[in-house]
């Protein structure tokens, strides 16, 4: 069919969320910003609309699953499919303390948006991927995340969070049936307000290198952790 495919993105009012919503609009896709706040959301889609890309907001608290339904159902009734996911929206809210030391309160917060956040997600929209039978899910995940490395001391919540989103996307890429292929991205040490001012690298070469996994065919990789289109171990 002549119809555009549909992104969604989570966070994607800044940061490396708004960097990919921007770029999956310059590759033709009609994007869905997805934003807690539809303040801010709407603010980073009229800058967009500046520019002419096809874009639209939509609210979503990927740590409350009332939102997560409640956006699902919208998107659902105005475009009635969604082609590309990314779980992009993400928190880092460790303290430098140990999991055993820290308040426990850091590591539920964590785990509620950067995993638990993400499983709700896919399980409200791969529906909408099923009922076509295409879908490419990507999980914005980090070197963190790597089981391998455990010299990372005083990040443990965000460690584990990501650990566990790549075991999900392990998991849930070995359960889908049909075309829809799933796969963690690291994008690098990144320059925004998670990432700082001294990270090497922007938003947009961050969009850049994860933008390759919405369009791979039906060859392409699934139940993968990739930088900069290379795989990385878990
Ligand atoms: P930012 O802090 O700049 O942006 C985070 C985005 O996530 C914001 O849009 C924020 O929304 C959103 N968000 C947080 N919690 C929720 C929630 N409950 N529901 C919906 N949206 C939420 O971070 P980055 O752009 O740097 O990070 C994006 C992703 O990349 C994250 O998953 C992060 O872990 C990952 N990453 C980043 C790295 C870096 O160096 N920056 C390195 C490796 C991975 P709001 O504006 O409302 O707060």
């Amino acid at each position: 069919s002549h119809d555009k495919q549909v992104a969604l993105v989570t966070g994607g009012n800044r940061g490396i969320g708004y960097e990919l919503v921007k770029q999956l609009a310059l590759n033709g896709f009609k994007v869905i910003l997805a934003s807690r706040d539809p303040g801010m959301g709407n603010e980073a889609v009229q800058k967009l609309k500046e520019l002419n890309l096809d874009v639209s907001c939509v609210k979503l608290d990927v740590a409350n699953q009332e939102s997560i339904h409640q956006a699902a159902v919208a998107i659902n009734e105005k475009y009635g499919r969604v082609d590309v996911l990314i779980n992009n929206a993400g928190v880092y809210l460790d303290e430098n303390e140990k999991l055993l030391v820290m308040d426990p309160c850091i590591l539920e917060k964590t785990m509620a948006t950067n995993f638990f956040g993400v499983y709700h997600v896919i399980r409200s929209f791969i529906p909408l991927m099923e009922k076509h039978g295409f879908g490419r899910i990507i999980n914005v995940s980090s070197e963190y995340g790597e089981m391998s490395e455990m010299s990372y001391p005083g990040v443990g919540a965000y460690k584990l969070s990501k650990f566990a989103l790549n075991g999900l996307t392990r998991l849930v890429a070995a359960e889908i049936k049909e075309d829809i292929k799933i796969n963690a991205v690291d994008p690098g040490w990144v320059s925004s307000d998670m990432g700082g001012p001294s990270a090497p690298r922007t938003p947009k070469q961050a969009a850049e290198s994860i933008l390759w996994l919405a369009t791979i065919g039906p060859e392409g990789p699934s139940g993968g952790f990739f930088k900069d289109g290379k795989q990385i171990p878990w």
